[in-house]
């Protein structure tokens, strides 16, 4: 099947080209040279992108697509009569984008949403899809969102006055098989592993998962763990060896291209004897600094570079039980 590209965001993406090159030249000026961006700066940065940058739906299974371009991925599930959405996008003119290319596929409108997690680039766009939808996640992520509220960087991208209408409707605290318009679908959260809302969407007719930032983003071989919102490197491969015995076709992420089976093992192994070597040198009482040293671990690149590497949240882990 032929990607598809949004027809009226690409004229807009054509006339505004230069903006485009200006604004990536910025953003990546911020992301590769400064150590910590500033929250606020980065916020109105890719606000702009987002407003400029066009999406691409790409098809994964019949009547499910994936959407890339925006800040994260998004998910469209094709059901009976409506569109099933999976994660709403950081800004709302990603979510607007994403809503014209679900018309492009289908003329059905949008009935439920499902938040992999509660951050920031996969919720902060709900606020642009229309009021009362259904919306399906992990019982821990509406306080998380009400919480982030409170950080900088959130209230640049969305309000509490805009998200407070867009809470959950549904939550799932373990797992749970749902048929949602006609759609079965297993939601599960396994453990804490990126976060502590975590949400797996896997559906077993189209054999296709959905796992969020489970699955890091292409440019870090290593999980990305939110500490803050009780994340685990334990948690995290226990979820991952659930997701590998699914045995799916394909492995949706929330950021970069989907993965397979193979794709997932050969991720958990590298991440289990990084985390093994951790575990040693956390055992010889060293400290942070020389556990880095020890492992001469890779610089983060990019946008990677806002968050601590696996080797710092894997450190803190063993070392605050
Ligand atoms: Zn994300």
């Amino acid at each position: 099947m032929a990607v598809i590209l949004c027809g009226g965001v690409s004229t807009m993406f054509r006339k505004t080209a230069v903006g485009v090159v200006v604004v990536v030249a910025i953003l990546a000026g911020v992301a590769f040279f400064m150590p910590r961006p500033s929250p606020p700066v980065l916020a109105k940065l890719l606000t702009v992108y987002a407003t400029v940058a066009p999406i691409t739906v790409h098809p994964v299974s019949e009547g499910i697509y994936y959407v890339s371009g925006g800040m994260a991925n998004s998910g469209i599930i094709v059901a009976n009569s409506s569109v099933i959405l999976v994660d709403a996008q950081m800004f709302a003119p990603a979510a607007k984008k994403v809503l014209k290319a679900i018309a492009q596929i289908t003329p059905k409108p949008v009935s439920t949403i499902i938040l992999t997690h509660s951050d920031p680039d996969h919720v902060n766009g709900l606020p642009a899809y229309p009021r009362g939808l259904e919306i399906i996640a992990q019982e821990n992520t509406g306080p998380e969102m009400q919480e982030a509220l409170q950080n900088p960087l959130m209230n640049t991208t969305a309000t509490p006055a805009e998200l407070k209408d867009y809470l959950p409707t549904k939550t799932v605290k373990d797992s749970e098989t749902v048929v949602v318009d006609g759609v079965t679908l297993q939601l599960m959260h396994l453990a804490p592993a990126h976060t502590d809302s975590d949400l797996i969407i896997y559906l077993p007719a189209q054999d296709v998962v959905f796992t969020g930032d489970i699955l890091a983003p292409d440019f870090s071989q290593y999980p990305g763990i939110h500490l803050n919102k009780h994340g685990s490197s334990l948690g995290w491969i226990k979820t991952m060896q659930a997701l590998i015995a699914l045995n799916a076709q394909v492995y949706v992420s929330g950021h970069g291209q989907p993965l397979k089976r193979a794709d997932l093992q050969e991720r958990l192994q590298i991440a289990m004897s990084r985390r093994a070597e951790i575990e040693q040198l956390v055992a010889q009482h060293k400290t942070l600094d020389e556990v880095k040293a020890a492992l001469n671990d890779p610089p983060p690149k990019g946008l990677a570079k806002m968050f601590p590497t696996f080797t710092e949240t894997t450190y803190q882990e063993l070392t605050q039980q």
